[in-house]
């Protein structure tokens, strides 16, 4: 299992895109979050990368929750599949993976921009973009071979941290959250951290990540960063689009 850092910035940033990566098995592609420009968030990142990949080859999206900095590449991303399928039926509609709360919301944060006439005479629904699949924090789901737990944060609104795991290897990813030790503890098995570090309360503060015991600072990779942060004021990796984390067994 790789992961392909998309985007590490926050809602504000001019320089950097929404934080977001791509997860890479033998079995597919995942891609955790869905920022806007999605398709140059892509291409940018995977060149840097040298993967060779587009939003056609990714057919499994994880939403973590639904503040614009993590989900309005939806809208392009759904337009140019359902345009892209008139010719190519053979691609699947992407499963869009999210909790229940975000899956009752989804539709009417897209519906003003997506909400379309069709052949039949109806309007489009969200089915007619993706294949909704709901992620359950009490059972783990199978992604492109992937098995992937969630856990709802103390975010403002309904947001998960993930736990991957992949061939005996699991990488955590705390979603948008303020610093919280149970959700700390939750992460704590994974070989590789991916946290998010930024301000105010809805978010975790870079001093509350330094406090931990150096064995979890060691795994800590920073991530959702304001475009100011200091990288070389941490010993704790801040990541950059573009890096790729495939830690070994
Ligand atoms: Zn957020």
């Amino acid at each position: 299992m790789e992961l392909l850092i998309l985007g590490v910035g926050d809602a504000f940033t001019r320089k950097n895109f929404g934080t977001s990566a791509l997860i890479r098995t033998d079995a597919g592609l995942v891609l955790i979050d869905c920022p806007d420009p999605i398709h140059r968030v892509i291409a940018e990142a995977t060149e840097r990368a040298g993967w060779s990949v587009e939003a056609h080859d990714i057919h499994d999206i994880i939403i973590t929750h639904l503040h614009g900095d993590h989900c309005n590449g939806l809208e392009s991303f759904g337009f140019l599949r359902r345009m892209t399928r008139a010719n190519r039926p053979d691609l699947p509609l992407p499963r869009l993976h999210c909790t229940q709360p975000v899956a009752d919301r989804v539709w009417s944060r897209l519906a003003p921009a997506m909400d379309s006439p069709m052949a039949d005479g109806r309007r489009s629904t969200l089915e007619d973009y993706f294949d909704l699949r709901l992620l359950d924090p009490d059972t783990p789901s199978e992604i492109a071979g992937v098995t992937i737990r969630c856990r709802f944060t103390r975010h403002p609104i309904p947001t998960i941290g993930l736990l991957l795991e992949h061939g005996g290897i699991t990488i955590g990813w705390s979603g948008d959250t303020p610093f919280e030790s149970d959700h700390i503890d939750w992460l704590s098995g994974a070989d590789l951290i991916v946290h998010e570090c930024n301000r105010g309360p809805a978010h975790t503060l870079l001093e509350e990540l330094e406090d931990l015991p150096e064995d979890l600072r060691r795994k800590i990779h920073l991530i959702h960063l304001p475009d100011d942060f200091d990288a070389e004021g941490t010993t704790m990796r801040a990541l950059r689009a573009g890096d790729v984390l495939a830690p070994a067994n």
